[in-house]
């Protein structure tokens, strides 16, 4: 298993000292994680990895899902949509089905834990149905720069219950009688999706799912979602490619609590060809695989909190195209250590002047590689949740703890 230690080599060994020194108080301490789905998008992967080195610091760490049914998953998605800004019908039939679903969840799950850390929309009504033990703590995923006024409303009864908040960037901060706090997310540098890769294995892997390497390889791994734009990076690389011949491949999934994932994957099927590839396996080292060895990796996102793919293409020092959005303007410092776009003519021009300039490319990706190392690796990420579990220390006298 992953230890803090094993980051020593990244961060450096005073990192380590003071991240093992900040979770010494918080050994024994019972948290829990409830977000809606194990897989598919990047909140899993955060806490797939997050939990974990947790656990090695000798906190208690868990996770729950809530289960919904399927018209619970296309009305929180609606709501996830209408947060990054969409329109909604909040009717009052949506926000019953919303609330007995997580009241049903809340009566299956007993959380009697000394901080309770509950992620995105799904379950945040959770808070109204249990006698608090300790502080909870909303973390927020989604980019919240225009939310819809209505449902933020709505939602900001559940809101004001929780002792903080947690948000990806300032420019998302609300206005909201709490403590708010911005961490940006982070990746597991040794996780199979991210660790490193011999020539042979990346072959293997590409070989296994027939994706050709003739030609430049333009790669975009992402949900199936319309905020991540895959039409915009089919019309993108077909500019390109009149100018340097190349191949796309977009590999996507879909979430479990995302409803519209299938129609968005079956929509795209009508652009297949031979040097248009849409694949969809579960298959972390293929993710891993394409990001090293694509020429560029694109993010076209029209909307996106924080794009953990980008940061884990720029692991691996691929340079990257990223849609001017969110989080991304965070991850990528345009012209430095990869390219901001804000239209399809962009993309493709930047496309076009990676694919002919290898030096370029190199140069790009090595600052990208850098970035990472310095502000994008988990221990960071948990080291500012270990600073924000101590500060309750003070405020909290926690049931079961008494005098530490
Ligand atoms: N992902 C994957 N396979 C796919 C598509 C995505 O493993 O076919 C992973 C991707 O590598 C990343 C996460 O899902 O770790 C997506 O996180 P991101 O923050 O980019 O977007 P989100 O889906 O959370 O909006």
């Amino acid at each position: 298993m992953v230890t803090a230690e094993d980051y020593e080599q990244y961060v450096g060994s005073g990192t380590v000292e003071r991240v093992l020194r900040k979770a010494r108080p918080l050994r024994d301490y019972h948290i829990v994680n409830v977000n809606s789905t194990y897989y598919g998008g990047g909140v899993a992967e955060i806490l797939s990895s997050k939990i974990l080195l947790m656990n090695s610091l000798g906190i208690k760490t868990g996770w729950r899902i809530i289960q919904g049914s399927p018209d619970f998953f296309s009305i929180t998605k609606k709501m996830h949509n209408a947060l990054q800004g969409d329109r909604i019908n909040l009717s009052r039939r949506k926000r019953e089905i919303y609330e007995s679903v997580v009241y049903e969840n809340a009566v299956r799950n007993h959380l009697d834990h000394d901080i309770v850390l509950i992620h995105d929309p799904q379950p945040l009504p959770l808070i109204n149905h249990y006698r608090k033990r300790g502080p909870w703590i909303w973390r927020c995923h989604i980019d919240l720069t225009r939310p819809n006024r209505q449902l933020w409303s709505y939602l900001l009864s559940f809101i004001r219950k929780y002792d903080a908040v947690v948000l990806s960037l300032e420019e998302y901060a609300r206005r909201i009688p709490r403590p708010q706090l911005f961490f940006l997310p982070a990746i597991n540098p040794f996780s199979i999706k991210n660790r490193e890769l011999s020539e042979e294995e990346i072959n293997e892997r590409l070989a296994h799912y027939s994706i050709p390497t003739d030609l430049p390889l333009v790669v975009q791994v992402s949900r199936f979602d319309r905020w991540k734009d895959p039409e915009g990076v089919i019309q993108a690389f077909k500019i390109a490619r009149k100018q340097v011949g190349c191949t796309l491949v977009l590999l996507g999934n879909v979430a479990s609590d995302d409803p519209e994932g299938t129609k968005i994957y079956e929509s795209l099927m009508k652009y297949r060809e031979e040097r248009i590839l849409i694949l969809s396996h579960q298959d972390s080292a293929l993710v891993n695989a394409l990001q090293r060895r694509a020429d560029v990796v694109l993010q076209k996102s029209l909307r996106e909190g924080f794009g953990l793919t980008v940061t884990e293409a720029m692991w691996k020092g691929t340079p990257v195209i990223g849609g001017n959005a969110g989080g991304i303007r965070h991850q990528i410092e345009d012209g430095v250590n990869g390219f901001l776009v804000s239209s399809i003519e962009e993309a493709a021009d930047r496309i076009v002047l990676l694919l002919r300039d290898r030096k370029l490319r190199e140069t790009m990706g090595r600052r990208a590689r850098e970035t990472v190392a310095q502000k994008f690796l988990l221990i960071r990420l948990v080291e500012q949740y270990l600073d924000l579990f101590n500060s309750f220390e003070a405020s909290y006298r926690l049931v079961g703890k008494p005098g530490r």
